[in-house]
């Protein structure tokens, strides 16, 4: 598989918005220290209408505008995961514990979209009740 199929189009009037794999998202440059890539899609390209923008690999997850490097933000969310609270992981990794929630909260709303994208897309059963 494609490492860009995993995007799709971030434009909500683009044929082609939310539909990963068609091939359709080139990059355009990288960026920034942790080399994020620029992407954007060749459907809007062609059709100026549609206001095509660029955007970073990283929008709608938890690394998207973060200042700490990508193994800290990992590691943060592993910490958590293994049930070690907010302060304690704050302070095993010397980040204000503020911090730690916030990353919690993106990472969960993150798990909430995906979740739901995958039960749209039949790939997931839903177990909400
Ligand atoms: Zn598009």
């Amino acid at each position: 598989m494609d490492d860009l199929d995993k995007f799709c189009c971030q434009n909500k009037k683009c044929p082609q918005y939310g539909v990963r794999g068609e091939k359709n998202i080139r990059v355009r440059d990288d960026y920034g220290p942790n080399n994020t890539r620029l992407l954007y899609c060749l459907v809007c390209k062609k059709q100026p209408v549609l206001r095509p923008n660029n955007f970073s690999e990283r929008r709608g997850t938890v690394f998207f505008g973060s200042r700490l490097p990508e193994e800290t933000v990992v590691s943060i969310l592993e910490h958590v995961v293994e049930g070690t609270g907010m302060r304690k992981t704050g302070r095993l990794l010397n980040v204000d514990p503020d911090t730690v929630s916030r990353y919690t909260r993106l990472a969960g709303e993150h798990a909430e979209q995906l979740h739901d994208e995958l039960v749209m897309n039949g790939v997931l059963m839903s177990r909400r009740f």
